[in-house]
This record gives C-alpha cells, structure tokens and sequence, in this order.
C-alpha cells in the first residue's frame, strides 16, 4: 500500500474512517468479506486506513506469468461479469483488520453504465456513474493492470476542474490523446 491519506483527505472524499452499525459501508464490508472470504462473523475492527495506490503480484501456476498488478484512486478498470464487461472507477482503496488480526484490501467502485449515447464529435460511447454505487470488492477481481480509458465528457461546468455535479464519462476506445 501506498500514499496513506490524511484526515483531510479522507474528508475531501467523503469516505468513512470509523465503521458503526448505522453506516451502510459496514454492512458492504460485510458482505465482501462473505462474497470473497466466505467469512460471516461480525466487524469488531471499526477502523479503516486509505490508501491511494495499491501493488501486488497475482500468482500463476507458472511463476514467469506471475503479473504485478498496479492500481489507484481514480483508474478506470474493466471486470468480467458473466458473458460482458463492466466497468468501473476505482474511489478508493483500504484496509481493514479481520478478526484474525490479518489486514485484508478492499476498493470501493462506482460502476459506469452505458447510456446508449454517442459523442457527436469523437464517436465515443457515452458511461455514466450508477446511483447507490459505493460497492465494496475485494482485489480477486483485478488479475490484470488497468487499460481502460475513460475521460470526462466535459462541459461549459467544468471551468475549475471537472464538475462533480456531470457525471458522464467517453469511451476511449482508441486510446487517443485528448487536449
Ligand atoms: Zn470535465
């Protein structure tokens, strides 16, 4: 794990430091321990650390296709789901400390969905963020390092850094630079 965030900057992303019962991170927590874990035993360590990079090597049966894996806040990944691919912004990315006293890393998605628009100018498809989003994964589900290019679709609102109230994103399929 790298670049441990401040209080501050936990603020700024409005994420949860301190797990309660109330706060639905928790019981999203829970799940994914159960999902990836197959661990259903109550949370009693209420404090979570954020990170903004995260390395680790995924094992093959032939350690010379090992991959070392690199991620952080704000890539766009893709994730095979049944027969498609969905994807996905990384928010953020912690640690927890299981009842067993091991640190197990999670990361918390926002998912695109595809609007069934397309950018007049680029042909690009248009994605936007789903509602209730804030879905908790355990890493098992990235084997590979993100190639997936997302860029905001821009408008007149983002003057000063991209608008947070426009949430659509482009496609970018042909891994062209935007200016
Ligand atoms: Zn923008």
């Amino acid at each position: 794990m790298h670049g441990k965030w401040d209080s501050k900057r936990i603020k700024k992303e409005g994420v949860v430091k301190k797990l309660n019962n109330e706060n639905q991170i928790q019981k999203k927590l829970y799940q994914a321990y159960s999902i990836y874990y197959k661990k259903e035993t109550a949370i009693s360590f209420k404090n979570l650390e954020y990170f903004e990079m995260i390395s680790y090597t995924v094992l093959q049966e032939d350690d010379a296709s090992n991959v070392n894996v690199k991620i952080c806040v704000g890539e766009a990944i893709d994730v095979q789901e049944d027969n498609e691919l969905a994807y996905a912004i990384i928010q953020a990315i912690f640690i927890h400390i299981a009842n067993n006293n091991k640190k197990y890393a999670f990361l918390i998605l926002d998912w695109y969905y595809d609007t069934g628009r397309v950018d007049n100018f680029t042909g690009s498809k248009i994605y936007d963020l789903q509602e209730s989003n804030n879905d908790i994964h355990s890493f098992n589900i990235i084997v590979k390092n993100p190639h997936i290019h997302f860029v905001h679709n821009c408008r007149a609102t983002c003057t000063n850094g991209h608008s947070e109230n426009n949430t659509e994103y482009l496609y970018n399929e042909f891994f062209y630079i935007v200016v």
